[in-house]
């Protein structure tokens, strides 16, 4: 396989000043100093482990294709800013010594728009050591809406982190907003919408609220203290979105993502278009080439071996993916994307067409009206199959073994 993939860092910050309602991420809330200059210490160690495996060419050994430069540097969480600011600078100089970045790599930093964590000062120093794209978990417009699902900011307080941003010399900034809250109407969704749109993002993120297992409002809507607003009406809110914020200049490029031109997510389209990243921190997820794995959960469990020097990887995670799984993860990442999975790419990858794998079920799909062809050979979603991606995806899973020859 001659193909080169492109790849990213993910770097994850498990910390966040409390536990939204929702959220299943592996985050740890209220933790002290010490724990969080410990993890740093920890994450730095990784770093440069990951350095020296970097230099023997333990990267470049994956199945389908060379380490080659970074594109993008994602530090994520959890809130990153919870950090300070002489941390977060130390980690970006590591990770910069040990990592070569292109030099127009995508470097972004996840915010909480809470005023004790994003100050003007911190996002200065950030912006002057390359951080060039923001994203702020704004969420929804809406006071009562924020503390009914535990967030710790206002709206006040996102409409002047974004300001502050701007005044730091961010030219590229991120909303992250959820809609589908219990309670929330089309109106009110639509407020929200119009309120993130009037600050002129670059780019939007909308989810819907998933009630994920282990989480408060999980264990609130099995009690039935919330209820989940109706399937059409998340439908209604969904293609409300859709319309707004592309009459706003902003192209839908994701099933939930919004950009204006040329401003789309780097990183994210590396998941997307199911190329390599790299997982920094405890619990981060890889995947490169052929490969797949973990880090070790919780940070004590992830900072005991690195103590040791060993790279903090759960083996108990660690999967050699088959060509089936690879061609499945690249066609369901892949018909998120707008522009949907390249035919050609996929030939390239893995030396079939996509016919010869899918023919059956793409036609039966086009025929449908939930895919389509384009004259460059792709296949995507139509605007009927984006709101039910998920049962599409499903058409597109191989038996284990079939593909063996
Ligand atoms: S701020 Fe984000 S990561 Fe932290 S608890 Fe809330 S949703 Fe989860």
């Amino acid at each position: 396989m001659g193909w080169q993939a492109e790849a990213g860092i993910y770097v994850h910050i498990p910390f966040c000043r409390r536990k939204c309602f929702y959220c299943d991420f592996p985050v740890l809330a209220a933790r002290r100093e010490a724990t969080v200059s410990r993890y740093v210490d920890a994450l730095i160690r990784e770093i440069e482990l990951w350095g020296e495996q970097m230099q023997a060419g333990w990267l470049a050994s994956g199945r389908s294709g060379e380490a080659g430069q970074f594109v993008s540097l994602y530090l994520g969480g959890g809130t990153p800013t919870y950090l300070n600011s002489s941390q977060l600078l130390r980690l970006l100089a590591v990770l910069r010594q040990h990592f070569p970045l292109t030099p127009d790599a995508e470097i972004t930093l996840e915010a909480n728009p809470d005023r004790e964590s994003l100050t003007e000062e911190k996002l200065a120093a950030l912006r002057a050591a390359g951080v060039n794209r923001l994203s702020l978990g704004a969420q929804v417009f809406d006071d009562g809406y924020l503390r009914a699902i535990g967030r710790d900011h206002n709206v006040r307080d996102i409409e002047s982190a974004f300001i502050l941003a701007r005044r730091a010399g961010f030219t590229n900034i991120n909303l992250d907003l959820i809609f589908a809250l219990p309670g929330q109407s089309i109106e009110e969704w639509q407020l929200t919408l119009e309120r993130a749109l009037a600050l002129q993002p670059e780019h939007l993120s909308c989810y819907s609220l998933i009630f994920e297992e282990g989480t408060l409002f999980e264990r609130w809507r099995a009690q039935g203290r919330v209820d989940p607003v109706p399937e059409e009406t998340e439908l209604k809110m969904y293609e409300l979105a859709c319309n707004l914020v592309s009459a706003a200049g902003l192209r839908q490029y994701e099933i939930s993502n919004f950009a204006r031109p040329g401003r789309e997510s780097r990183h994210n389209l590396l998941y997307w278009r199911y190329q390599n990243w790299l997982g920094l921190g405890a619990g981060a997820h890889s995947h490169w080439g052929d490969r797949r794995w973990a880090n070790l959960w919780p940070p004590g469990r992830y900072e005991d071996r690195l103590q040791e020097a060993i790279l903090p990887i759960d083996t108990g995670t660690e999967l050699s993916l088959s060509i089936e799984e690879m061609m499945e993860e690249m066609v369901i990442m892949g018909l998120r994307l707008i522009e949907g999975v390249s035919g050609q790419e996929f030939a390239r990858r893995f030396g079939r067409s996509l016919d010869e794998v899918y023919g059956d079920t793409i036609t039966r799909l086009v025929g449908a009206g939930f895919l389509a062809r384009t004259p460059e050979g792709r296949i995507r979603l139509t605007r009927r199959g984006l709101p039910v991606g998920n049962a599409i995806f499903a058409e597109f899973l191989l038996t284990p073994g079939s593909l063996t020859t």
